[in-house]
């Protein structure tokens, strides 16, 4: 007997409904609708041909330092002002604060039909391992809603104080579970990959970076994180963010810095909430995007995904820990305007996201976790673009939430028949 039975389900790409079986916490079946034959469940769900996701995956974003626009002095312009203004905030933090501003947005993000989270947590002297602690306790409490997955992050770089790479240490073992690092925080680009790397083979961990954060086509630290990876054989467990200098280089230079990412395996995270708002800043005419080049990357065959990355901070004053307003953002700004690109932007919040994050349990094979989201919308354009609802969000089979949109237009009585039909 199922616990569970979703009936008429509809996924992109595909006219072809499905029916979706669930038991014990776990995907039983994802087959074809045939209206015959329907098996014996305790609940049963006729979606009448609603999106039906895999839980969406939210790959780069900064828990401990989220919601922090009503604390700022002055709003920040500038990389190097938001990294300054939030240096002088992270003082004033306490282990409650950093918990209460994570659990809004971890309640954000389920509600729009997040089931795994890779979150960056701040490392150095003077946070301490206070918001690692926080996270740490945070994923346990949270783990019948969304999986989190921390990474250690040094911000403000590894060797400015030399008590950081000792607190890296102790924040891996304290269970960060992928070792963070930063290619423009530190002078030595090398030595500061060294010691990441060196920590990645010690805990057997993957590697989560932000690289190449500006949008001077001469920044190239990607070509050292190339080499790492291939020194220390990490194909495929390793993960940029940013990288928008990248797409500041001519087509010469970038296509084959692409090309080595991908066949190293490098997953790349497109930021562009926070890239297209700290970006080309200094352009004063022909003003730069200053994203990574997602088309091009895609075009070599890289798994390009796409981040939050902050929510409403001096990094990014906007964000709702909706994976697809992300998603909505490089359909606007990178020419994926095709309905193939719409369904490619869903597939890199869920299936291409997972890879990225190594989800082994993840989709609608047989055994996987049942983590999945009714959509209010048909198909992938009509749920980019209306933002529609996640009606029913469930983790491990069991509905963890639910949105119900109520609204009431009262329309003038010469209107006749003009809205009828919706
Ligand atoms: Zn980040």
């Amino acid at each position: 007997m199922l616990d569970l039975l979703l009936t008429r389900c509809s996924v992109p790409g595909s006219t072809q409904m499905m029916d979706l079986g669930v038991q014990c916490g776990q995907i039983a079946f994802w087959r074809e609708h045939t209206g015959t034959h329907q098996p014996n469940s305790k609940e049963i769900l006729d979606v009448n041909g609603k999106l039906v996701l895999p839980g969406l995956v939210e790959p780069h974003i900064h828990l401990d330092k989220a919601l922090l626009l009503d604390r700022l002095a002055e709003d920040a312009f500038t990389l190097q002002d938001a990294i300054a203004y939030t240096a002088d905030l992270k003082r004033t933090f306490t282990a409650d604060d950093i918990g209460r501003r994570a659990a809004r947005v971890i309640r954000k993000a389920v509600a729009n039909g997040v089931s795994v989270m890779r979150c960056h947590v701040e490392i150095d002297p003077v946070i301490g391992l206070v918001s690692m602690e926080v996270m740490a306790a945070i994923k346990e409490q949270v783990k019948e809603v969304i999986d989190l997955q921390i990474v250690a992050f040094p911000q403000d770089g590894l060797f400015l104080d030399v008590r950081t790479p000792g607190l890296m240490r102790k924040a891996i073992e304290l269970g960060a579970d992928v070792v963070g690092g930063i290619t423009y925080a530190d002078r030595n680009v090398s030595g500061h990959l060294d010691f990441v790397f060196r920590l990645a083979e010690e805990y057997g961990l993957p590697v989560d970076l932000h690289v190449d954060f500006s949008d001077l086509a001469d920044e190239r630290a990607i070509l050292e994180v190339v080499k790492y990876t291939k020194k220390f054989s990490l194909y495929g467990r390793v993960s940029v963010g940013h990288l928008t200098s990248l797409g500041s280089m001519n087509p010469g230079d970038a296509e084959p810095i692409a090309e080595a990412i991908a066949d190293t395996g490098i997953h790349v995270m497109a930021l562009p909430a926070t890239d297209l708002y700290l970006n080309g800043r200094g352009d004063d005419h022909k003003v730069r995007r200053g994203l990574a080049p997602v088309k091009l990357l895609l075009d070599k065959g890289v798994n390009v995904i796409y981040g939050s990355n902050n929510i409403q901070n001096a990094f990014t004053p906007t964000g709702t820990a909706d994976p697809l307003d992300i998603g909505l953002l490089l359909f606007q700004t990178c020419h994926m305007s095709s309905s193939r690109d719409s369904e490619l932007i869903i597939e890199m919040a869920t299936f291409r996201a997972a890879k990225a994050l190594g989800l082994t349990n993840y989709g609608f094979r047989p055994g996987s976790s049942a983590d999945f989201v009714i959509c209010d919308a048909r198909d992938s354009r009509t749920l980019l673009f209306e933002r529609s609802a996640r009606e029913r969000v469930y983790k491990k089979g069991r509905l963890v939430a639910r949105t119900d949109v109520q609204q009431t237009v009262w329309l003038g009585e010469g209107s006749g028949t003009l809205f009828a039909g919706g």
